[in-house]
Parts: C-alpha cells; sequence; structure tokens
C-alpha cells in the first residue's frame, strides 16, 4: 500500500536526509533543482512542456529502478518514466516528484543466429537500428531515430516497415518489467502470459519495462524510397490516385502520405522551401530494384515539385525525417483512424492543410493494413486493427503566442474526420490525452475491460498515472 509521507515533501523539495539515504542505495546520479544536469535532464521534445521533479533518478539498471520505484511507492510521490522524451503530452516529467530517468540504459544486444534483438528500456530506434543493421536485421519502430523505443512500442509502434513486419509490439517476444510491487518479472507468452497482453498496448501502465526483447527481420542494407513532392494544387490528383495504388499494394510496400510544407531547411531549394505539397513518402522492403518498378506509378501522378526517390540505406531511411522534428519545437499530435478516404475526405484534409497556423505542421496519412492488420483485435491490448488508414495532425510551432491556434487547428481537423471514421485512434498521437477515459475506450475497445481489471491486479494504488491512465478499479477520478 502507499504511505503518504506529505510532510517529507515541501515546495517539490525532499528533505536532504531522505536524498542521502536514497542516493546510499542507488549507482546512478540523483539530480534535485540546483545539479549542473537538472535543467537539461528535465527538458523533453515538446518544448511545451516545463516540470520541475523533486528529484530525476538516473538509473544505471534494474537495480536502481527497483530502488526508485519501492523509494516513490512508499512515500507516496508522483511516478514518472522517461525514456526518449519523445511523448507531446510531457508524460515523462512531473511537477514535484520523482523520476525514474532510463537515457543511461540504452544498450542493445544483437543475436543474428536466433534474429532476437535485446534493448535496454531507454534505448532510442536509433541506438536498436545502427547495432541490428550491422547483422542486416530490423526492428519494427518508429520513423525519427531519436524516438523512444520504450513510450513508442508500448503503445503500439507506427514505422516504416508496419505493413511488412507488424508493429513493434507484434514483434516483442517478451519485456522485463518492474511493476509497482517492486517486482522484476519478466512476461512473455509463456510467463505472466496476462502482464504480457497487456504491455503490448498498454503504455506505461503497468510498470518500467527495463529491457525489451525483439524479433528481427532481414532488411536492407538498402531499401528503396519513393518520395515525390507533389504541389499541394495537384494534391487532390495525388492522393486519389495513391488511394487506388494502395488498394492493390503489396505488404512491402508502407506508404505515408505527408501534406505538408517543404521543411524550411538548407537541404532543400530556397525556391522551394515552405511551399505546400503532398508527399508520397513510400518504402519498399525488398529487392529495391523490383521496389523501384512497384512504386515508379506514384511518381508520375503529377509532375513533382522535386523527388527524392532511390535506393537508400535503411539507417540513413530511418533518420531522414530527424531534421524536421527538433527537441524544443511546440508539439501538439492528435490522430483518428480512418475508414474511408473518400474524396470528400480528401478534400477535407487539403482544406485543412491550408489552414494551418505554421508551416511546419503536417498531416501524415498512414496506409495501414498488411502484417499489422493480421492478429486478431483481442490478441495484444492494442485494440482495433481493423483501419485501413490513420490521419494524423501533427501541429508544430516556435511562437507561443501561437499555441491556442495551432492546438485548435489539430482538434478541429481530428473533429473534421469524424465522418469517414469507425472510431479508434493512435495512442502515441494522442495530443495531451485531454479526454482520459473515453478515449482510452475509443482506442481500446472491448480491450479496455480487461486492462482496468488487470491494472487492479498489478497497480491497485494506480502509482504509474503520469500516462494515458487505465484507472483501476476504486482509484479516483
Ligand atoms: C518527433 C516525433 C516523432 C515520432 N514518430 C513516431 C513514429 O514514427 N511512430 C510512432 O509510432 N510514434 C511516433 N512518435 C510518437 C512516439 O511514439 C510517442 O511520443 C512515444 O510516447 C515516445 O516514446 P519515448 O520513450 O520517446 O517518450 P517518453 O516521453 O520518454 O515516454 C512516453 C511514455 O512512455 C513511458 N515510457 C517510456 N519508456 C518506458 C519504459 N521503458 N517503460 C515504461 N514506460 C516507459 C513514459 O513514462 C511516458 O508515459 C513520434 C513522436 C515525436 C515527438
Amino acid at each position: 500500500m502507499a504511505t503518504q509521507n506529505p510532510d517529507r515533501v515541501q515546495g517539490g523539495v525532499l528533505d536532504p536526509t531522505t536524498v542521502q539515504d536514497f542516493r546510499n542505495r542507488v549507482r546512478g546520479a540523483l539530480l534535485e533543482s540546483g545539479h549542473s544536469e537538472y535543467e537539461d535532464a528535465r527538458r523533453l521534445q515538446n518544448g511545451l512542456i516545463d516540470r520541475r521533479p523533486a528529484l530525476i533518478v538516473r538509473c544505471s539498471g534494474p537495480a536502481d529502478v527497483v530502488e526508485a520505484v519501492n523509494f516513490a511507492r512508499d512515500r507516496g510521490l508522483l511516478l514518472s518514466i522517461r525514456g526518449g522524451g519523445h511523448n507531446v503530452a510531457g508524460n515523462a516529467m512531473n511537477d514535484g516528484g520523482v523520476v525514474i530517468d532510463l537515457s543511461g540504459m540504452r544498450g542493445v544486444h544483437v543475436d543474428p543466429a536466433s534474429r532476437t534483438v535485446r534493448a535496454a528500456g531507454g534505448a532510442t530506434w536509433s541506438d536498436l537500428d545502427r547495432e541490428a543493421q550491422i547483422f542486416g536485421l530490423a526492428v519494427p519502430g518508429g520513423v525519427v531515430s531519436t524516438t523512444g523505443i520504450g513510450g513508442l512500442t508500448l503503445h503500439g509502434g507506427y514505422g516504416h516497415l508496419r505493413r511488412t513486419h507488424g508493429l513493434s509490439i507484434d514483434n516483442l517476444l517478451s519485456v522485463q518489467i518492474v511493476t509497482a510491487d517492486g517486482q522484476v518479472r519478466t512476461a512473455s507468452s509463456t510467463e505472466h502470459a496476462d502482464l504480457f497482453w497487456a504491455v503490448r498496448g498498454a503504455g506505461s501502465n503497468f510498470g518500467v519495462v527495463t529491457s525489451f526483447e525483439f524479433r528481427a527481420h532481414p532488411v536492407g542494407p538498402l531499401v528503396q524510397l519513393c518520395a515525390p513532392f507533389y504541389a499541394l494544387e495537384d494534391g487532390r490528383t495525388a492522393l486519389r490516385a495513391w488511394r487506388e495504388f494502395n488498394d492493390s499494394a503489396p505488404d512491402e510496400i508502407n506508404s505515408l502520405a505527408v501534406v505538408w510544407s517543404v521543411p524550411d531547411v538548407d537541404a532543400f531549394p530556397p525556391e522551394l522551401r515552405r511551399r505546400p505539397v503532398v508527399i508520397l513518402a513510400t518504402v519498399y522492403v525488398g529487392p529495391p530494384e523490383k521496389g523501384a518498378r512497384i512504386m515508379q506509378p506514384l511518381r508520375e501522378l503529377a509532375t513533382p515539385l522535386l523527388d527524392l526517390s532511390g535506393p537508400i540505406p535503411y539507417t540513413a531511411l530511418q533518420s531522414s525525417f530527424d531534421p524536421f522534428f527538433p527537441k524544443g519545437r511546440f508539439y501538439y499530435w492528435k490522430s483518428t483512424n480512418v475508414h474511408d478516404l473518400s474524396d470528400a475526405c480528401i478534400d477535407t484534409i487539403l482544406a485543412a492543410a491550408a489552414e494551418r497556423p505554421s508551416h511546419m505542421s503536417d498531416i501524415p496519412i498512414w496506409h495501414l493494413g498488411g502484417a499489422m492488420s493480421r492478429l486478431a483485435p483481442e490478441a495484444t491490448a492494442y485494440g482495433r486493427r481493423d483501419a485501413p488508414y490513420l490521419v494524423t495532425a501533427e501541429a508544430t510551432w516556435t511562437d507561443a503566442a501561437q499555441n491556442d491556434a495551432n492546438i485548435h487547428w489539430a482538434r478541429e481537423l481530428v473533429t473534421a474526420m469524424r465522418p469517414f471514421s469507425r472510431g479508434g485512434l493512435y495512442l502515441n498521437f494522442a495530443g495531451f490525452g485531454e479526454e482520459k477515459e473515453a478515449m482510452l475506450r475509443d482506442a481500446y475497445g472491448p480491450n479496455y475491460d480487461r486492462l482496468a481489471a488487470l491494472k487492479t491486479l498489478y497497480d491497485p494504488d494506480n502509482l504509474f498515472r503520469m500516462n494515458l491512465n487505465i484507472r483501476p478499479a476504486g482509484a479516483p477520478v
């Protein structure tokens, strides 16, 4: 049971004796306000988040995680887990509580014989891809290499391999997890199978994952990218034809249409920068020459302003979006499943693109299906695998005076998608999770009630609540 010792936390500061006792028990650094690394350590990807925890625990391994979980639980302190720090709601940080910072736990071990990869809970996709590619292997991850494997995997994991090899969770073989009682458990299909079912979709609701074991696949070293940039004026033609192409695309095709503006960075010709475009970012996971042939029609839908198509090393592909989403910008990203990418839906997306308050904002339309849709909805906690598309409103900006306008724009686009959706969303693009349980029920569908029952079993006092929270029975709203 959580015991409350509020006298020990005054204004977000823990008393020195308590901190010293704790310091003696851990190997990693403890960062309090005033420590030279504290300010940097509390900063997240999203510059909107400005939280000041009492204590950031730079864990050196699972033993430190156990200590930190016990410390926070026994003192009734708010607890967050920091992986890659990309979550836009900033759940990795809190005000006045404890943060389990996994950024020092990034080791990756690849076993080429069994084609498995074990990665520590704070590793990023760049850490994992780098090690796996020396053996010609890859694990389905995200499309920005600085994202943490932790947060991304625990809510699903959408990336360039999703239709070929499934979501990140579909390739998870086991996790080592520290649960609210401070126990280190292995969860897999044969051990704590209920917990393993739950972590494949439930975010950080069930504990701190100290390592992930994944199945890996032969990929690369080169993959074929198709990336024509069409002017927004040609967007309707391009997106309608793209939709037809997708209807018969093989599983090797992973396509993401991005309605955006040419990024204002040196890599692009000055005259094109900030020009509204539709980019058909499509990857063929298989022999590059075959992919080039199959994807050629996508390059001929109109006259592209620019075309970055060609073979590309897999690790370069995985970091190709990195420069456009730097740490410290303001982010509010929200999504909805789309079941009917009709002409009217396309027109609504294009109209929203024209109204973006920020040229940095984009609207990715993820083509889903393939391997990720073949699992039964009840096979993992991540439930709704029926949608052919996910539309994300990615509001990205730098001017604080424009906060409301950008957040409003993203919410309006998601609302405007309702007529084209039978429900569901992707919880890694969930805005600030402001709709709380209604959002979770929408995302998990019938799996939500089973998740709530398991949460009551494994975390009855809701220690892990700095997240899209699945409330255990009886917990306050
Ligand atoms: C620039 C950018 C690009 C993105 N691209 C993609 C993409 O291509 N595909 C995609 O699916 N998503 C993508 N996302 C969304 C991303 O998956 C989520 O933001 C995810 O939460 C990030 O995980 P993290 O570990 O980096 O973040 P954090 O903020 O550190 O963590 C996110 C959540 O997971 C918890 N958590 C993290 N690690 C662990 C762990 N080891 N054990 C238990 N809980 C943990 C945290 O407590 C927090 O609640 C992107 C986000 C950004 C900002």
